[in-house]
């Protein structure tokens, strides 16, 4: 492979994974998944949240791939563009978002400033249904999402009033 054909590799597995991290947080993770990714919409004591797990699982992806690539390259360079992705997505997401780590940095403006909004417009849903932004690294503007979740608010309020205020499962509780 040339140096051109490596780079193009990670830089479209990078902007794969954001398409790939969108829909898995959209209809895997506040779909059939929320049991896990709930534990990250609600306040916690500890380090480790249930969601973790999913980081855990998507590693594998790459593992396998940077083994298998040391026969086909093109998936050693693949292997790289997923894990570079997720260095970035842990940077935003969990360091600049959520602060772990001890991390302390608000940016005042600019595309981080806009990150960090979009992500707690997400967060300002408790709860499965009705939440915006899902992507990570591409977000729409904070007022874009506001408008969304007050669209979504208002579908909530004319369905059924008793559909407003669904009722915990038992199964999704234990911690
Ligand atoms: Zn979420
Ligand atoms: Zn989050």
């Amino acid at each position: 492979m040339t140096w051109l054909e490596r780079i193009a590799v990670v830089v479209f597995m990078v902007l794969f994974m954001e398409c790939f991290a969108w829909a898995a947080h959209r209809y895997i993770m506040h779909g059939w998944g929320w049991g896990w990714h709930k534990s990250h919409h609600e306040a916690h004591e500890g380090w480790f949240e249930k969601n973790d797990l999913y980081a855990a699982v998507f590693a594998i992806v790459p593992i396998v791939l940077f083994v298998v690539g040391l026969w086909w390259e093109p998936l050693w360079w693949a292997a790289l563009g997923i894990t570079i992705y997720g260095l970035i997505y842990t940077f935003v997401h969990d360091m600049l978002v959520h602060q772990r780590g001890g991390f302390r940095w608000v940016p005042k403006r600019g595309y981080f400033k806009r990150l960090l909004q979009a992500h707690r417009l997400h967060h300002a849903v408790e709860g499965k249904d009705g939440t915006v932004s899902h992507g990570f690294l591409f977000a729409r503007k904070p007022a874009v999402l506001k408008a969304q979740l007050r669209a979504h608010a208002e579908q909530q309020h004319k369905r059924a009033p008793q559909a407003r205020n669904p009722a915990k499962t038992p199964a999704a509780a234990d911690q």
